[in-house]
């Protein structure tokens, strides 16, 4: 649907079961097994023309999104987590209640989104780093392999801090030469025995913990945190600007910023 008198522009506006049967269809939900609901989360406005994506569905994103007239948020981080206390209190209740209140429907997309070939979390950040799509690794092939420009660890660092405009924490030796790189974005460092054992000469990830670095060490394969936010801001952008040109709904990307 399209209304020729919003600024002289074309403005569109999509029924929300389009969009999430469209979505549904686009990001393959049914592939996972995941820990959370893909799609539809909360339901609100039947028919929507403004979009907000971001990273997580916390309050502040949807304060944000309500501010820009936003009918719909679609996040990569949304709720319902398996085995998360149920109850309807506390952060909960103020999330849902302002959702709810103002109509606002969320739609949220986990490891559809990390996953998706052109669109997903791994494939734009890949793209974003100038890493080469060679293959994937791990649990439902959730990892990336590839190859990179950059000649050694400590290069390929300053690139992702160029890219994402934040310094990535190095476990390893910066002067280590690179062949096969491996990422997968977000909180995926427990995935760093599989990308070693899939021929990875470094892995990147979102997160880090203890374990992880005795892992490095021990083996010689250099770690690059850099951010569970900052490798995952790039998935929902694609969607969104996917669903401006299909729909001609407008939407914008807003950054909560957050350090982890
Ligand atoms: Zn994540």
């Amino acid at each position: 649907m399209i209304d020729k008198e919003w600024n002289g522009k074309e403005r569109g506006s999509v029924d929300r079961d389009t969009l999430e049967k469209y979505l549904a269809g686009t990001l393959d939900i049914n592939r996972f097994r995941d820990y959370c609901p893909n799609g539809l989360q909360v339901e609100g406005k039947p028919t929507l023309s403004k979009l907000v994506t971001g990273v997580t569905a916390s309050l502040a994103l949807l304060e944000a999104a309500l501010e820009r007239g936003a009918d719909a948020v679609l996040v990569h981080h949304g709720y319902f987590w398996r085995g998360e206390d149920a109850r309807v209190t506390g952060t909960r209740q103020r999330r849902l209640k302002l959702l709810l209140a103002n109509e606002l429907n969320l739609f949220a997309y986990h490891l559809p989104l990390d996953a998706h070939p052109v669109m997903g979390n791994n494939a734009q950040l890949g793209q974003l780093l100038g890493l080469s799509d060679e293959g994937r690794f791990g649990e439902q092939d959730l990892g990336w392999l590839g190859h990179v420009k950059a000649r050694t660890v400590g290069e390929l660092a300053s690139i992702v801090a160029s890219a994402l405009g934040r310094e990535p924490m190095l476990i390893g030796d910066p002067a280590q030469t690179i062949d096969t790189v491996a990422w997968c974005t977000g909180a995926a460092q427990g995935a760093f025995g599989e990308a070693i054992a899939a021929g990875a000469s470094v892995y990147l990830s979102g997160e880090i913990s203890e374990p992880t670095v005795h892992l490095a060490r021990e083996t010689g394969i250099a770690y690059l945190a850099c951010g569970h936010h900052a490798t995952e801001r790039y998935g929902v952008q694609a969607v969104g600007k996917d669903l401006e040109q299909q729909f001609g709904i407008r939407h914008e990307f807003i950054d909560i910023d957050n350090p982890v």
